[in-house]
């Protein structure tokens, strides 16, 4: 028995050592895969001297247009640009209502109190992370303007409801498409569903730049062009202002570099599922689905795993035993948006959405980028498994 343990402890002990202490998102070893690419786009931008907009960000904006089945895509400085340059070119204004969720990024909400507008929170459903559905139509009022869902860690929201719902009330659809770029609702691509499409290349997304960029998908010729003239400052014609705009141009380098991932993003998709599959297996394997609850897997949607984002009990501590063996993870998100002072004005309080309240105490994302090996993966569960062992031993001897 007791060398049956200390064998075990010995295995443990390899598993650390070879496949612990590596990083949560690991952008080196996709630089090593496109590295010549990479250095062959720069260049060309280099030598054409052409940095903002032009033919690059033309070149982009048709390809994403074409992945994402939209119309038309207008490239930006950030994906909260993005939610911005949205709401400008719908005309919202001060005291109109967006509904949104909570339990996301702030930029989501932080968009719209921007313009002064009222973010109107809905909660999450407890099984998808994203907007209820079933919680959406009392939160409309004669206000309403628009509902922003978000496809929060890569999972679609429920369109066919968002989209129901806001047709009835004539509301716009601003998809908070940030962390989802390739997920699919029924088979559409997030981001052609609503009147708008946000999308970030920040480094950390699924398709991501070396810096900030961001994009708008829209299937609207006439919102097209205003995003296009509200992004140069509302100029139409050069030092003549038709709007209030804002800089925010995506420039060639951003660009050059996006097209080149754009070409490999289905198969680091492909990866991601993968991934997320073998975390499912070993899961099963080390019976820790008693413990855990996995992500949500849903037959209308095609989930891109921005994050593999798991609901563990005990969440902080677990957190911290897995640091400490060299694991790493990430909480998105620690708190809720209503109770941030930023969003103080709005009125709300603790226990106001307690859905995103309890993901907020209970949400943990593990590594998923597409280059994670299975060995590494096997850690991360062994781990986990050891940390409730030593919870069920610790509770059966008080
Ligand atoms: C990243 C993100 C944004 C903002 O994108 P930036 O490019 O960082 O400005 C907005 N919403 C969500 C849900 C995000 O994850």
């Amino acid at each position: 028995m007791i060398s049956h343990i200390s064998a075990q402890r010995d295995l443990q002990a390899s598993v650390e050592c070879s496949f612990a202490n590596f990083p949560f998102l690991d952008l080196k070893a996709q630089f090593a895969e496109i590295r010549n690419d990479l250095v062959t786009a720069v260049t060309g931008v280099l030598e054409s001297q052409h940095f903002i907009l032009g033919p690059e960000v033309e070149a982009l904006e048709r390809e994403v247009a074409e992945y994402v089945g939209a119309e038309f895509a207008i490239g930006c400085g950030s994906g909260s640009d993005a939610l911005l340059l949205a709401q400008m070119a719908l005309g919202i204004e001060p005291d109109d209502e967006i509904i949104t969720s909570p339990f996301t990024f702030g930029a989501t909400a932080g968009s719209i109190a921007r313009l002064r507008a009222r973010p109107v929170f809905v909660d999450i459903h407890p099984e998808t992370f994203n907007i209820d559905e079933r919680k959406l139509e009392a939160a409309i009022t004669p206000r309403s303007r628009a509902i922003m869902p978000i496809h929060l860690f890569g999972l679609p929201a429920n369109m066919d409801a968002v989209l129901e719902i806001a047709r009835k009330h004539h509301l716009a659809v601003i998809e908070d498409a940030a962390q989802a770029i390739g997920a699919r609702w029924k088979q559409k691509y997030v981001g052609s569903l609503g009147t708008f499409g946000c999308f970030s290349f920040f480094p950390s997304k699924n398709l991501g730049g070396a810096g900030d960029g961001g994009l708008v998908t829209t299937n609207d010729q006439q919102l097209a062009q205003r995003l296009r003239i509200l992004r140069v400052h509302g100029t139409g014609k050069k030092y003549h202002y038709d709007l209030l705009g804002i800089n925010s141009r995506l420039d060639a380098l951003q660009a050059a570099i996006l097209r080149v991932k754009l070409h490999h993003l289905n198969k680091w998709t492909h990866q991601r599922r993968r991934n997320a599959d073998r975390y499912r297996d070993l899961f099963m394997e080390y019976d820790l689905t008693k413990w855990l609850v996995l992500p949500c897997s849903q037959e209308t949607s095609f989930h891109v795993y921005n994050q593999y984002s798991i609901r563990a009990p005990r969440r902080d501590d677990l957190q911290i035993y897995l640091r400490d063996h060299g694991i790493p993870t990430e909480v998105y998100y620690p708190s809720p948006l209503h109770v941030e002072p930023a969003f103080a004005y709005l009125g709300h309080g603790p226990g106001d959405f307690p859905n995103a309240e309890q993901a907020c105490q209970e949400a943990l994302s593990l590594p998923i980028y597409p280059e994670l090996t299975f060995d590494q993966q096997r850690a991360v569960v062994m781990t986990i498994s050891q940390f409730y062992q030593r919870e069920t031993s610790n509770i059966s001897t008080e």
